[in-house]
Formats: structure tokens, C-alpha cells, sequence
């Protein structure tokens, strides 16, 4: 990896500063517009997953396309790569949440921004619905556009309310009484004890059982 020599801090501030876009480096770039492909370092990554037990270890990557149209409006068309890892919610161990999605934002200056959102206002209160479209543009101000706030909700969006380990719904969580992780094995291999206690037949447990069981059974054929 190219940013192996850096500090987090440092590969997160890159990360930044590589998806502020200058108009007029768009301007240069002509009707063409402007291919971006920026690593997201882990850290960034890691950032945008603040406050929440997720993981992320690789960098993730941002692949677009930026134009500048004439009434200084800026498309953005691309794809996000990332992944990262969350607990399985059944046996704790790593389950790999995949953050990829394709981007089609963009981006208005404030000013048109906001007399769109009055118009809209306006609208609405005809009874006129929002359509798509409108919840893909934001509002950018000054002489650059930056895309880490956009990038970094996406991969937060992709926070997942459950998610399971390679195993899938096959994954069979941990042991009720000693927490050992029951995809490691059966259960007797790992944990013999647990197995005993929890296991109905178990041989030492088997002289006990039938006093009751026949004590019950009276009482049902009693009732
Ligand atoms: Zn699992
Ligand atoms: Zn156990």
C-alpha cells in the first residue's frame, strides 16, 4: 500500500483533501469533466464508522466522474468501494459488511440551493411530492466541492442493523455457558463440561431422571 509510511491521522487528512474539488480545476478540464480516484484510507474509513463497534482495516476506494455545468452546478457520477466488520450477531466473531454503491449526486450553489428549497416549500404545501432526484443534491458554497461528507455518510448508511459471519444463517453462536464460539466444532470437543450440563445424555446424569420422570408421568395420568 502506497500510504504504509503515513500516520492514520495523516492518511485520513489525504483522504480529505483528495475529494476537495477545485471548480476550477473542473473549468480546466473542459466539458470532459474530471476522473477522481481516490483511496479511502482505513482511518477515514474508520472515521465515518465513529461511535459504532464496526471495524474497518482495508481502504476502501472512490471511483467518479465530476462536471461542472455552465450554471455552476457539479455532477458527480461514480462508484464507492469499502468494506468493514461488524460483530456476527450471533457469535461475535467478524462479519464483513460490504459499503460499495454507486454514487449519482449533485451538487448546487448554496444560493440556487436554497430558492429551490423555498420553491419546493412552496410545493409541498400544493400537495406536490419530492421525487427522487431531490433527495440526491446538496448544497456546496465558495470555490471548491468537497465529496468526504457525502462519502462518509454513504459508508455510515451501510452500518447494518444485523449481520451475520461467513457462516450465515448456518452460524451457530457461542456456547450458553462457557461462550465458546460453537462454529469451532461440536460442542463436545470444545467444551465437554458445557455439553455435560447442558446435554440430556450425558451417563452419570441417568439414574436421577427416571424417579421424576415416573413421579410426572403419575401426576399427568392423574389429572
Ligand atoms: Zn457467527
Ligand atoms: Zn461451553
Amino acid at each position: 500500500m502506497s500510504v504504509n509510511h503515513q500516520s492514520p491521522d495523516d492518511a485520513r487528512e489525504a483522504t480529505r483533501d483528495a475529494m476537495v474539488i477545485a471548480l476550477d480545476r473542473l473549468r480546466e478540464d473542459g466539458s470532459g469533466g474530471l476522473s477522481l480516484d481516490v483511496e479511502l484510507s482505513s482511518s477515514f474509513v474508520s472515521e465515518a464508522l465513529a461511535k459504532t463497534d464496526a471495524r474497518a482495516d482495508q481502504a476502501g476506494r472512490l471511483d467518479a466522474h465530476i462536471w461542472l455545468q455552465a450554471d455552476g452546478t457539479v455532477l458527480v457520477r461514480g462508484r464507492l468501494h469499502a468494506t468493514f466488520a461488524v460483530p456476527c450477531a450471533r457469535c461475535l466473531a467478524d462479519a464483513m459488511v460490504d459499503a460499495g454503491a454507486d454514487l449519482c449526486v449533485t451538487f448546487v450553489p448554496r444560493g440556487e440551493f436554497d430558492a429551490q428549497l423555498a420553491r419546493r416549500a412552496g410545493d409541498s404545501d400544493d400537495g406536490v411530492e419530492l421525487d427522487a432526484d431531490d433527495l440526491d443534491q446538496f448544497p456546496y458554497e465558495g470555490t471548491s466541492v468537497d465529496l468526504s461528507p457525502l462519502i462518509r455518510e454513504q459508508i455510515h448508511l451501510a452500518y447494518p442493523m444485523r449481520a451475520l459471519c461467513g457462516y450465515g444463517e448456518a452460524c451457530r453462536g457461542l456456547c450458553p455457558a462457557c461462550g465458546a464460539n460453537l462454529n469451532e466444532g461440536p460442542v463436545q470437543d470444545h467444551c465437554p463440561k458445557c455439553h455435560a450440563a447442558l446435554g440430556s445424555a450425558s451417563a452419570e446424569s441417568e439414574e436421577p431422571p427416571p424417579a421424576w420422570k415416573a413421579a410426572l408421568e403419575k401426576l399427568r395420568g392423574n389429572n
